[in-house]
């Protein structure tokens, strides 16, 4: 089975060896063949084994310091890794963005009185152009 990642809509982003990880979390089966998740957004560390036996295992670290195992071929420990990490960043600028969204000033647009954010040059609704410099 080969690897692959694809952030798409779709909820899987990636698959190797029984690992899976998808938008908002990783699934993975322990040692006693027990499924278990890790939410992405708690995983703070993710060390990749290095030698002989291993080598097919890594290590995740969440915020609650809790360790899991989980064991995957040493040629898609990267990969894994890598999109844990930009699954991380685009859970990290979904976030900011959604924040941003509600905490912009809104002001009546003088045109056609629809609210719009404080910072706009030109209004959403009737597309005119709001010149700043006229503002004092
Ligand atoms: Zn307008």
């Amino acid at each position: 089975m080969t690897a692959s990642i694809k952030i798409t809509s779709s909820e899987e982003i990636f698959e190797t060896s029984g690992v899976q990880i998808f938008k908002d979390k990783v699934i993975f089966k322990n040692s006693l063949l027990t499924e278990q998740s890790i939410p992405i957004n708690q995983i703070t560390t993710i060390n990749l084994g290095k030698f002989g036996f291993h080598e097919n295992q890594v290590i995740i670290e969440t915020i609650d310091n809790k360790k899991y195992k989980i064991f995957i071929k040493a040629s898609d420990q990267k990969k894994f890794r890598d999109t844990i990490h930009q699954v991380q960043q685009l859970n990290k600028e979904r976030t900011v963005k959604t924040s941003e969204t509600i905490s912009r000033d809104k002001k009546k647009c003088p045109f056609c009185a629809e609210l719009i954010i404080v910072e706009a040059k030109k209004c959403r609704y009737c597309g005119e152009f709001l010149d700043k410099s006229k503002e004092v």
